[in-house]
């Protein structure tokens, strides 16, 4: 038996802490005992880690600040979930608006870390976080992960979008027994070499984009590949279809694990039993119909969360503008931690390009949320050769972004996909409540 995986969990993650100023592996730790705690502990930790946020986010958060004197509270009047619903709901509109009064005044500059996010409505918003909620949030998904079977020293495979070439991440990936590959433009050449490598890497965990892990596993499928056997696949930021599972779990002959977060903040994740757990250790989410009023279980409902860890600049009633349903009871695994249905209503359809390049969500969010210009966006595809992109643009958008949005989009799908913008005043929500920002019309559709 390896030792690896000791040495990893003793050594390598603690040093990476004390090296980043990060209190990942305590936090691990606590919440692996907090997930067998009783409901009614889990709720008062809840209560009393919200107790100290409102408290700071009213003494130091000019935007906060404003809001309870507006409405007459004080922070002795929010003390639990319940309590909540005195305030209103965080819009990404608002949090454009106000970003700068948004964030914690006792804050020192330098402890700011800025993040990114277009979420699955093609709004683009910028947002800030710190060590602490890093810690915590991370901390969160490794406890997802480990109830997938995965733990520190694994051979792992991880599917992103983003370069990955610096110096430190090789290091980082090396140490963390990590195969990282970027999953950019999805093309059959990329794809066989991206097969390839996870063949000759062995992993005992693949994780990914439910979308791009998909179209791999598809690839491995079509092509008579049967020699991946990971112990366990863990999909994240966008929609698990019901097809996209059945081929995993049929091709790698094991359970795809399915995560979700959001704006930094991870919210659920899926037991061995296959129930979707909230993390009411870290996070707080509240079901909320259209008027504001809370949805009943299996009533589809809007998400709000309420972020217990980050103090630079607190989610409080976010509205993360995805679709979900809480369920009612506890799950036969034995922990308390209070369960919801799958998300809903997050749209990802997959750009197929005329080169045969697959340009999923991730490659949109990726390229839009770093563009300040753009207010919202939606890509619609109607024919093979070309897409149209609606952007709702601010003044700070240039004539450089279009040719910036141009090459990267041609870069990854093609240089034959014919680029249509369409600077528009607004972009309607589906009948879902949800606003599409991906939509293909071309036939053939990855899967059915
Ligand atoms: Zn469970």
């Amino acid at each position: 038996m390896s030792i690896y995986p000791y040495i990893a969990k003793r050594l390598i993650f603690s040093a990476g802490d004390r090296f980043l100023g990060t209190h990942i592996v305590k936090s691990l730790n606590e919440l692996e005992e907090k997930q067998w705690w009783e409901p009614e502990k889990i709720k008062s930790d809840q209560s009393d880690k919200l107790s100290k946020l409102i408290k700071h986010s009213y003494e130091n958060v000019p935007f906060w600040r404003e809001t309870f004197n507006k409405l007459k509270l004080t922070p002795s009047d929010i003390k639990t979930k319940e309590d909540l619903k005195k305030l209103p709901v965080l819009t990404k509109d608002c949090i454009r608006k106000n970003l700068s009064r948004m964030l914690a005044a006792n804050f020192p500059k330098k402890r700011f870390m800025e993040q990114h996010s277009s979420g699955s409505t093609g709004e683009p918003v910028k947002y800030y976080i710190d060590k602490h909620h890093y810690s915590c949030n991370v901390a969160s998904m490794l406890r997802f992960w480990k109830w997938a079977g995965y733990d520190s020293g694994m051979k792992w495979v991880r599917l992103s979008l983003w370069p990955h070439d610096r110096l430190l991440e090789k290091l980082y990936d090396r140490l963390a027994r990590c195969l990282y590959i970027r999953v950019f433009g999805m093309d059959e050449e990329a794809m066989a070499k991206d097969v390839q490598r996870i063949r000759k890497f062995k992993p005992e965990i693949i994780r990914g984009y439910a979308s791009a892990t998909y179209l791999l596993t598809k690839y491995a499928y079509e092509h008579g590949i049967d020699d991946i056997k990971p112990k366990a696949v863990i999909t994240t930021g966008d929609m698990l279809f019901s097809h996209y599972r059945k081929l995993m779990e049929e091709q790698y002959n094991c359970k795809v694990y399915d995560t979700y977060g959001g704006e930094g903040t991870m919210i659920y994740g899926q037991c061995e039993h296959g129930s979707y757990h909230i993390d009411d250790n870290n996070v707080i989410i509240e079901f909320l119909k259209d008027n504001g009023n809370p949805a009943e279980p299996g009533e589809l409902a809007n998400i709000t969360i309420t972020c217990l860890n980050n103090y630079s600049m607190p989610f409080i009633r976010y509205n993360i503008q995805d679709l979900g349903k809480a369920r009612s009871g506890f799950c036969s695994c034995g922990r308390k931690l209070s369960l919801m249905g799958a998300i809903e209503g997050r749209n990802s359809d997959i750009i197929t390009t005329p080169e045969n390049s697959h340009l999923i969500v991730h490659f949109f969010t990726g390229l839009f949320e770093f563009i300040e210009g753009v207010d919202q966006f939606q890509i619609v595809q109607k024919k093979l050769d070309e897409i149209e992109i609606k952007i709702v643009k601010n003044d700070k958008f240039t004539e450089d972004d279009v040719q910036h949005i141009t090459n990267t989009i041609k870069k990854g799908g093609g240089q034959s996909l014919k680029i249509i913008f369409n600077f528009v005043d607004d972009i309607p929500v589906q009948k879902s409540g949800k606003r599409r920002f991906v939509i293909s019309e071309t036939k053939p559709q990855l899967g059915s």
